[in-house]
């Protein structure tokens, strides 16, 4: 069967949710393809035990590391995909991470656009996904007007907190949060069961509450669930995409539209590229430079927490603080380290993941008494770093951690500051090279098409028809969480095809 479209978007996350949406009035007929269902509304979505024990939303795909052992991706297939699991924080990368930045472990390269390009962009994406925050605090924050939302109240606690951070000369700031009417009937309730849970009442600010949802009201978009995305099939001078092919509940179909735009996730998107090899592209489509699946980044990421026996943490939501300091500058050297920001509440079945062999009821003691953080470090590009897809199409993530001196040294600091608020130990945990949940980098943008495989609109400089549109153009990982840089270059993006002519 084939059927026809004027724009066929693979994935309907961030940044093809935001397409899909953002596309949506131009009145073209889009297909959306998601290999995953919709998340269902049920009791499970806040249920620590369903999420963090029984993997209830996780893919159930196996990836194999560098040695070839077998892992779980932390990823959700789904509507909306890894942005329904978010912790809604959407930061605008600062001004500098567009330039090159030295690091302790090396360079951070130039994106070829630059923070005034994206800044308007950045401006329609906190509007779309209902971005709260306070412009103003922040010491690292690029030029920008004020927020489209308030900002979210600290807690009592946090708000003590914040002011142990003051008083120890440091410039805390309200952390940008993605939540649809906080506080207000039938909006967000500000709960303990948000970052790495799906909303149940769907007030997250999220690709397919902002994005997925809206779109499928214009009348021109289609939602195709189940439907996965196998191979991309050229003309025979390899120049064009002329057909999808699709895995839908069990039978295989083509879909042919002018334009082809594939947003699966930076793994999943270099997958698909290696997969679509063939005559023209032996190694893989709209890989002449060699880069597609290089680069790959995820972020050094260390959660810690400061625990104190005698005071217990009422705070619900906690997840509201950021700090920026040594952002672009360590205390004891001029290279960045990356930022510390509060995180959600962890729930005992939660820690528990960590050492599996203490029981539950302790954990929960020591979390009912500790305050979460996380401190993040940039990644930096490496070509070894990389995915490649198996002749079964089995995806194997080569990763090595890189800038570990510059992350040892933040969670050293972090350390400092926690144990300077008071607490009595920090206990810190890393997920390592699995934590997929910030790739990136994998298919770079750039204006030479030896050194980039997109161009800085994210159409491939070797196929003229496709564009990648996700977090695969990143050419590097900045230390703020990538999803707003995600979405407002996909509005960016959908600008350009607005205006342009897509035969
Ligand atoms: C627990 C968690 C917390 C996070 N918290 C934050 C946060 O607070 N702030 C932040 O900025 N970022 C956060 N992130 C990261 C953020 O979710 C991602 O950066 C963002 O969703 C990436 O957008 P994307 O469009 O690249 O991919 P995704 O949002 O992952 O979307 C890709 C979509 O493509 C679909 N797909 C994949 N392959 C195929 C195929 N072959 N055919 C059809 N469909 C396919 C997937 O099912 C998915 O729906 C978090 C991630 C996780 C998991
Ligand atoms: S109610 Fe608010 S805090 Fe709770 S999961 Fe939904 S969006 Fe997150």
């Amino acid at each position: 069967m084939n059927e026809l479209f004027d724009v066929i978007i693979i994935g309907s996350g961030a940044g093809g949710g935001t397409l899909a949406h953002a596309l949506a009035p131009s009145g073209r007929r889009i297909l959306v393809l998601e290999r995953g269902d919709y998340v269902p509304g049920e009791p499970e979505n806040w249920d620590p035990t369903a999420v963090w024990k029984h993997l209830r939303y996780r893919a159930a795909e196996r990836w194999l590391d560098e040695q070839g052992r077998e892992f779980t991706p932390y990823m959700h297939y789904c509507v909306g995909g890894n942005s329904k699991f978010w912790g809604s924080v959407l930061f605008r990368l600062r001004r500098e991470d567009f330039g090159a930045l030295e690091h302790l472990d090396g360079l951070s390269p130039a994106w070829p656009i630059d923070y005034e390009t994206l800044a308007p962009y950045y401006d329609a994406a906190e509007r779309m996904y209902h971005v709260h925050g306070a412009a103003g605090s922040d010491p690292t924050e690029p030029p920008r007007g004020p927020y489209p939302y308030p900002p979210i109240a600290h807690s009592r606690e946090m708000d003590l907190l914040v002011e142990g951070l003051r008083a120890q000369g440091l410039h805390p700031s309200p952390l940008p949060l993605a939540l649809v009417r906080p506080g207000e009937e039938g909006g967000c309730r500000l709960c303990n069961t948000c970052n790495s849970f799906p909303c149940r009442i769907r007030a997250k600010g999220d690709a397919e509450t902002c994005g997925i949802t809206p779109a499928l009201t214009s009348g021109t978009v289609a939602l195709w669930t189940n439907a996965r995305a196998e191979r991309l099939l050229t003309d025979p001078q390899g120049r064009r995409v002329t057909a999808v092919e699709v895995e839908r509940n069990g039978s295989r179909i083509r879909v042919e539209a002018p334009v082809v735009i594939v947003s699966c996730g930076a793994v999943n998107s270099a997958a698909l590229l290696l997969r679509s090899a063939n005559d023209r592209h032996p190694d893989g489509l709209a890989n002449s430079s060699g880069l597609v699946g290089r680069r790959y980044m995820a972020h050094r990421a260390t959660m810690m927490e400061g625990f104190h026996p005698l005071k217990r943490n009422t705070t619900v939501f906690q997840k509201t603080v950021a700090i920026n300091d040594y952002y672009l500058r360590g205390p004891h050297q001029p290279y960045p380290l990356g930022q510390i920001q509060s995180q959600g509440r962890t729930h005992g079945v939660m820690a528990q993941t960590a050492v599996p062999w203490i029981p539950v009821w302790a954990y929960d003691a020591w979390v009912a008494r500790g305050v979460d953080w996380l401190a993040m470090s940039e990644d930096l590009p490496r070509d070894e770093n990389r995915v490649t897809a198996d002749s079964q199409g089995r995806i194997h993530l080569a990763y090595r951690p890189n800038n570990t001196r510059a992350h040892q040294q933040l969670v050293h600091e972090a350390k400092r500051i926690l144990h300077r608020l008071g607490f009595w130990k920090v206990m810190t945990f890393s997920h390592g090279n699995t934590n997929t949940t910030h790739q990136c980098g994998t298919a770079v943008f750039g204006a030479d098409p030896r050194t980039s495989v997109l161009d800085p609109f994210c159409r491939a400089h070797d196929v003229e028809n496709l564009f990648v549109v996700d977090a695969s153009f990143f050419p590097s990982s900045a230390a703020v969480n990538p999803a707003l840089t995600i979405i407002a270059q996909a509005l960016r993006v959908a600008e350009h095809l607005r205006n342009t002519d897509l035969r």
